[in-house]
């Protein structure tokens, strides 16, 4: 019985490296299909703020109320990160006065009651071309994903 031991120890051990890599192989790449890490993310235009793209009315909320800012048809941007990113650094290069439609509230009030916000949307040619392409975009990823990461990667 003793001599048996030895045996039936190399055995399993043989065995969970076998079914040890096949467990590690459909754990990360079951996830990352999913989750499209590189997407996942929220950045607020003017600052360092984000959130997950699941909670974007939180960072729209903090665009009106911290920064002045309404994005107009949000529901109608296929990638509203890749539209974020677009914009975020062209307000780098560009006060948003250059891009956006100025709304002044309460403008028959006093002057200290009124506030001006700024509204983004297709109104503005750049703004219109954006959209469409993240529209192009998503098609290429709908109908040919090979394609769409050879595009994502610049191939
Ligand atoms: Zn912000």
């Amino acid at each position: 019985m003793i001599e048996c031991c030895p045996f039936l120890l190399g055995g399993d051990s043989i065995l969970e490296p076998l079914s040890f890599p096949e467990f590690e192989a459909g754990g990360p790449s079951a996830s990352s299909l999913l989750q499209h890490p590189s997407d996942e993310l929220l950045v607020c235009l003017f600052c360092s703020e984000s959130v997950p793209l699941m909670q974007k009315d939180a960072l729209l909320r903090h665009m009106l109320l911290d920064h002045k800012l309404v994005i107009a048809d949000v529901k109608l941007i296929v990638n509203l990160p890749g539209y974020m990113v677009y914009w975020k650094g062209r307000f780098l290069e560009q006060p948003v006065t250059d891009f956006c439609s100025v709304i002044k509230t309460n403008s028959t009030g006093p002057v200290e009651t009124q506030e001006n916000y700024f509204l983004l949307c297709d109104v503005l040619p750049e703004d219109r071309l954006l959209r469409e392409r993240l529209q192009q975009k998503r098609l290429v990823r709908i109908i040919n994903p090979t394609l769409f990461k050879k595009a994502a990667l610049g191939q």
